[in-house]
């Protein structure tokens, strides 16, 4: 799939960035019982790792602290998908390093909270630490080239927001880093990851997400993507995958499980801790009983036995 690419020159339109962590409070809890609940591949995978994780972020909406190393992917990923905006011959490693500082000034700018990931204690900025991290930035965005050729690349769409609503009435959406289609109309859906490619054992859990993707492109367009691919700027690797539609539909499957299983537990408020040595990158240990504490007081309505009650809608990404 190598020489897979776009067959229009003309740039996509700029599409709103996925948000690093969930959306603002107030939306979850106002969602009554009856309106379209979705899922997104971050929050499934959220229940997944943990199902208490999955209820302080989607349902009690705990804020979590900025992260060095997912803005600095937010950073990237905004480097990776402007440089299109520029013509073939221009897109080099020299102008997207030099886009670095920009985006971030551009996301400092529509979130100032940011600013604290810099900050010194006397209130100044850090300017080495910050400098510091904008060339770790630079070189995410240099490795890229080692591994594809933007000059050789027309997407046809970049940070692509997708839904589609099963049979089921489940939604799913999420963001797509960039969607290629060749001039045959086999597409392959991108997905930038700006850590290290997991070991083999793993690498089932991270084409999850893009397979979730491939089911969405599949329901909305009729048409199996041809290739899945993952971009690991942090080990220089590039994981791929030809799905076929039994593989769509064991997702499918998956996801209704993963609905089942959320429901109940909305409906229950039974939402058990499950500890891994990832609780050690979870914000909430103040709030988690597998580390001494206790969680807010349940924002929903318990019902008595009775008619399932769905679980609230989250934000993409
Ligand atoms: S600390 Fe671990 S067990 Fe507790 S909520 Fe976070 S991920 Fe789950």
């Amino acid at each position: 799939m190598g020489t897979l690419t776009g067959e229009t020159d003309e740039p996509s339109a700029p599409v709103a960035e996925a948000p690093a962590v969930p959306a603002p409070a107030a939306e979850a809890r106002a969602l009554p019982g009856g309106r379209p609940a979705s899922l997104s591949p971050s929050r499934a995978a959220d229940f997944m790792q943990c199902p208490l994780l999955y209820r302080f972020r989607v349902i009690d909406r705990l804020p979590e602290k900025p992260s060095p190393a997912a803005t600095r992917g937010t950073v990237v990923h905004a480097v990776l998908e402007r440089l299109f905006d520029a013509p073939a011959a221009q897109r080099t490693a020299d102008r997207a390093r030099e886009l670095v500082p920009g985006e971030w000034q551009r996301l400092l700018a529509a979130r100032p909270e940011l600013a604290e990931l810099f900050a010194r204690e006397d209130g100044g900025q850090d300017a080495e630490r910050l400098a510091q991290w904008l060339a770790d930035a630079e070189r995410l965005v240099e490795r890229w080239f080692t591994l594809e050729d933007p000059t050789r690349l027309e997407p046809a769409e970049r940070e692509l927001f997708v839904e589609t609503v099963l049979d089921s009435g489940l939604t799913l959406r999420g963001y797509i880093d960039r969607v290629d289609v060749a001039p045959s109309g086999e597409v392959r859906l991108v997905d930038y990851k700006t850590g290290k490619a997991p070991a083999p054992q793993y690498a089932s859990g991270a084409l999850f997400q893009m397979k979730f993707y491939a089911l969405v492109v599949w329901r909305l367009r009729g048409v199996v993507p041809r290739r899945l691919q993952l971009v690991y700027l942090g080990s220089g690797d590039v994981l791929t995958y030809d799905p076929v539609e039994a593989d769509l539909l064991a997702v499918e499957r998956k996801l209704h499980a993963l609905w089942e299983a959320i429901s109940l537990a909305t409906e229950t408020g039974d939402w058990r801790p499950r500890p891994t040595k990832l609780c050690g990158w979870c914000d909430h240990q103040a709030h988690c009983p597998e580390f001494g504490g206790t969680p807010p007081p349940y924002p929903l309505h318990l019902a008595p036995p009775a008619p399932r009650q769905a679980p609230p809608e989250e934000s993409g990404g």
